[in-house]
């Protein structure tokens, strides 16, 4: 377990909803959740301020099939809600392994989470504490990944660490494409030239503009978090 000095101070962490699915098909599967809370638990030893988006995708996406006859603003709402329900279940997990935690909501839900006040969630993380942002950034029509790349901005991060099923960034989709090649690191330019999808538009432009480095790296392989946080070779760096 790595308990050294983290390469990165603040970390911003991006994780979908389905990081919760496990063995299910939706919603939350108990042992997927403490897993991802034993990593997060390893990936903080060092003293890593880490504040975490979590995403909703696994309760409710408002724009998934089951969503189409519903207005797409109530539909986005009910995402946003379900975002507020992962990030209370990872809080729990990570308090149940005696991590201090606060979760910061962008919709108000005030008898369960703070509102969402940058200064007092920069002030939890100097405290050491993890905070957990939900409720995407309170708007329809956007994403959780936009919502990561915000907040990543707007704390400082100095890196978002986005963990997904897959172990990086490719040169074509390698499911199809035998040949396709993993890249170690990447221009966020070459990524656009080359039309590689890495998150939406509106969060990989804002990476861009405001040169934070983002790194996809495989969730399921344990201690890739804490990899990711001190420095090692994981994934593939886009910057
Ligand atoms: N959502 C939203 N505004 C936001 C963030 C999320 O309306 O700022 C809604 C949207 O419907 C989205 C859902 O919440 O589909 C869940 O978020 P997302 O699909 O990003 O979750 P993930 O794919 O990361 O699990």
């Amino acid at each position: 377990m790595p308990t050294t000095k983290p390469k990165y101070r603040r970390i911003l962490l991006k994780l979908s909803g389905e990081a919760l699915v496990g063995d299910l098909d939706h919603g939350i599967d108990p042992k997927a959740l403490s897993s991802i809370a034993q990593e997060i638990v390893r990936a903080t030893k060092g003293g890593a301020q880490m504040a975490i988006v979590i995403g909703g995708g696994n309760i409710w996406r408002g724009t998934s099939d089951e969503a189409a006859g519903i207005n797409r603003v109530t539909a986005d709402n009910m995402g946003m809600m379900a975002t507020v329900i992962n990030a209370l279940a990872l809080q729990d997990a990570l308090e149940a392994r005696r991590v201090p935690t606060r979760v910061q909501s962008a919709i108000e839900v005030n008898k369960l989470a703070e509102p969402c006040i940058l200064r007092r969630a920069t002030r939890h993380l100097e405290k050491g504490r993890v905070v957990i942002f939900a409720g995407g950034i309170g708007s329809p029509y956007f994403t959780t990944d936009t919502t990561a790349a915000l907040r990543a901005i707007e704390i400082s991060a100095q890196i978002l660490l986005k963990a997904t099923k897959v172990d990086g960034v490719y040169t074509d989709d390698p499911q199809k494409n035998p040949k396709a090649t993993k890249y170690k690191t990447l221009r966020f330019e070459e990524a656009i030239v080359k039309r590689l999808k890495i998150m939406d538009t509106s969060a990989f432009t804002l990476c861009m503009d405001n040169k934070i480095p983002v790194l996809v790296f495989d969730l399921n392989v344990s201690g890739n978090i804490a990899k990711a946080v001190h420095g090692e070779k994981v994934g593939t760096l886009v910057h």
